[in-house]
């Protein structure tokens, strides 16, 4: 049962299981059906082959009936009596005959004489029959064969005062005709059976094919036939036998044409499961899954951009909120990152000023250091530190001496390269770091900034404030390590600034120029 986890495993072996036992029990009910039917057919074989035989018991009865009425009619007697005895002439007999008796059902009827001539009726194979069966014939009804069919003859003799006259016979066949006239009305066909040979039956086409009983069956052109023989009294052993018979396979046909249609029902219910099971994995299953392989990636730190669809049922309901939580989500997430960043940004830069603090350079120098290693550039410092900033800030107020400082900044980006990295490492102490060929550079950009310090004019409350700086320079030397080589230059700058303030300010002063210090005067100042 571990497959069956999810629910489309699930589905599949249900449907499956509900597809093998409507199978079982189309199968089950083919069977049981089959059995009835074959039970039904031995009822209905044998219950109609006794109606046939009643049948053809009135029928005999009929035969003698009518036999007994001729014999027994006084005009018939005396005629007769007339003719046989008297020696008169046959023919007014024949007429007496036809008049009352023409109108008879009988196939054939004949009256013979006490020696067995043949008085009355054209019957002469009858005649000879009956004259065959000689002193012996009583008043009876009798089978005997005639071509492909039986013949039932009814004999009864004549007497006329105790004086035995002749016979009349009446015959009656049981012909194609008979056959499909009973066949017909029993829903079943009749045989008329020679030595295991059919000689005549209601179905077409059947006479001399074989007639064999097997648990009372027989096998004709493919059709099994359930048989039943009917009792024919006073038929003699030699003469052929009436069967009553009906298919069985037709019966069974009937179940399999059922059968047919019950397979097409089911194989078409199985195709509406299969397309219903379709239909729940598409609706159901796979919006579940892509949902769970969304919130995977989501778990996974990555945040998919999820498609809403026009809602209709609960599902596309619940992925579209899926959809607004992973919008929202990602809103935040992207919030989240400025915030980081700004974070970051402030965590490393000067708020007043906008310029990287002290932390962004322990940070970066190492860097920049092995560059300008790899490159064999010169990597300097510029210490800027603004000339009696205090004077300023008594004179201006804190935050015109504030503004001098934001000033400062805009004309320390102007007068640096794009990949110099510009610090505020305290009040009004500022740093320029950079990688430059020459340590020349390094000195004309720091005589720069004096320069354009001294020519600036700061405008604050109407009130226009004049600034100058000192700057000193210092290179990163080789022989230092990677631990000293930061605070080697910085103590390097600040003596070099130390100098200038010394030598009398608004000057750049470079560390190791000249005997102790390179000293550069502003020459206008
Ligand atoms: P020197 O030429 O020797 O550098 O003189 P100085 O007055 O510039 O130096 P000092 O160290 O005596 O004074 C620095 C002043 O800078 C003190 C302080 O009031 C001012 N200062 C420091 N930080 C800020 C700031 O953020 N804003 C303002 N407005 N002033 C500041
Ligand atoms: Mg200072
Ligand atoms: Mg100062």
């Amino acid at each position: 049962m571990m497959i069956l986890k999810t629910y489309r495993s699930k589905l599949i072996a249900y449907s499956a299981l509900l597809m093998v036992f409507l199978c079982a029990i189309l199968l089950y009910s083919y069977l049981y059906s089959r059995s009835v039917i074959i039970n039904e057919a031995d009822v209905h074989v044998t219950r109609t082959g006794q109606l046939l035989e009643s049948q053809l018991q009135y029928e005999r009865n009929e035969l003698l009936r009518y036999a007994g009425i001729v014999s027994d009619d006084l005009r018939v007697q005396e005629y007769l009596f007339i003719v046989y005895r008297v020696g008169a002439e046959k023919e007014p007999l024949r007429k007496l005959y036809e008049k009352l008796y023409g109108w008879l059902p009988v196939d054939s009827a004949v009256i013979l004489g006490a020696k067995g001539e043949l008085l009355i009726g054209g019957e002469a194979d009858l005649a000879r029959w009956v004259q065959q069966q000689g002193n012996s014939i009583l008043e009876r009804v009798y089978y005997r064969q005639t071509g492909d069919s039986l013949e039932v003859v009814a004999v009864v003799p004549i007497s006329y005062r105790g004086d035995k006259l002749g016979v009349v016979a009446m015959s009656h066949r049981l012909n194609k005709t008979w056959l499909n006239d009973k066949g017909r009305n029993s829903g079943g066909q009749v045989f008329i059976v020679r030595d295991g040979k059919v000689l005549a039956s209601s179905l077409d086409d059947q006479a001399g094919d074989l007639f064999q009983i097997t648990d009372q069956r027989t096998l004709m052109n493919g059709d099994i036939y359930r048989v039943f023989p009917i009792a024919l009294p006073t038929l003699d052993e030699n003469l052929p036998q009436l069967w009553f018979g009906v298919s069985e396979t037709k019966l069974v046909s009937n179940l399999n044409q059922y059968t047919r249609v019950s397979l097409l029902v089911l194989l078409f219910g199985s195709g509406a499961m299969l397309w219903m099971g379709y239909m729940i994995f598409r609706n159901f299953s796979r919006p579940l899954v892509d949902l769970m392989v969304m919130i995977e990636r989501i778990t996974q730190g990555d945040m998919p951009v999820v498609k809403k669809s026009h809602a209709q049922n609960e599902i596309e309901l619940l992925a579209n909120k899926f959809a607004d939580m992973v919008h929202a989500l990602r809103s935040k997430q992207v919030e989240i990152d400025g915030i980081h960043k700004q974070l970051e940004e402030s965590a490393i830069s000067d708020s007043l000023t906008g310029l990287y603090n002290r932390r962004h350079l322990q940070e970066i120098f190492p860097k920049l250091r092995a560059q300008s290693l790899r490159d064999w550039r010169v990597l300097s410092v510029i210490l800027c530190d603004l000339d009696y900033f205090k004077q300023i800030n008594d004179q201006y107020g804190h935050l015109a001496g504030d503004q001098c400082l934001i000033q400062f900044s805009k004309l320390l980006k102007q007068q640096s390269r794009s990949n110099d990295f510009l610090y505020r490492v305290g009040g009004e102490e500022f740093l320029v770091l950079s990688i430059s060929s020459e340590p020349a550079d390094a000195v004309a950009m720091a005589e720069k900034v004096r320069a354009a310090t001294k020519d600036a004019r700061i405008v604050y409350k109407g009130c226009t404030i004049l600034l100058t700086v000192s700057c000193g320079v210092s290179f990163s030397s080789p022989d230092d390590s990677e631990e000293t080589a930061l605070p080697r230059l910085l103590s390097r700058a600040d003596q070099a600034l130390y100098h200038a303030k010394e030598h009398g300010r608004n000057q750049v002063q470079v560390y190791g120029e000249g005997d102790v210090f390179g000293q550069r005067r502003d020459r206008q100042g």
